[in-house]
């Protein structure tokens, strides 16, 4: 839903930011981007980063603020993260998080339904699974699948999904 060139303007030009922020997003830490809000043209997006320092503590915030009816290359008008580097918007959650919006279509944003990540968070952290190991944007209470247009999938997926759902039970 973003053009490349969005990055590239987030840097300033600068490589080395694009590259940590790559290699981040290629690494699977970033769980996902949510839409928080949606005012006319405006977005406002919100990223959830595993802490490569301390995988099991809270995971950074990166929100965003696209507005679609401003120039290509000019259509981030606010971006923070709440990692220390956050401030800069140049830390390698930031540009994931870009770079992932540069990948994914508008339909593809996860619904922040729920706002109280920190009580999310919690319950996750308190249910003993490890957090690297397949865990999954929608099983944050934070985030919940937005409907999609009906779409046929094979039996085998199904049991796949299933199966995957009914291992992961974080809450109740
Ligand atoms: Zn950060």
């Amino acid at each position: 839903m973003l053009s490349i060139l969005e990055v590239k303007k987030i840097t300033e030009g600068y490589s080395r930011p694009v590259v940590e922020g790559e290699a981040y997003y290629e690494s699977g830490l970033l769980f996902g981007v949510g839409l928080i809000e949606k005012k006319g043209t405006v977005l406002r997006c919100q990223g959830l980063a595993v802490q490569t320092s301390a995988t099991s503590g809270k995971p950074h915030e990166i929100d965003v603020e696209i507005d679609l009816k401003l120039e290509v290359g000019n259509r981030i008008t606010s971006l923070k993260c709440s990692c220390i580097a956050g401030l800069s918007s140049k830390c390698k959650h930031a540009v994931a998080t870009v770079l992932w919006l540069t990948r994914h279509a508008e339909e593809d944003l996860s619904d922040v339904s729920c706002t109280d990540l920190e009580q999310q968070w919690g319950k996750l952290k308190t249910s003993g699974k490890p957090l690297l190991e397949g865990c999954r944007l929608t099983e944050l209470c934070h985030f919940k699948q937005i409907k999609r247009a009906e779409v046929q999938v094979p039996e085998e997926t199904r049991k796949k999904w299933a199966d995957i759902l009914t291992k992961c039970k974080f809450y109740n």
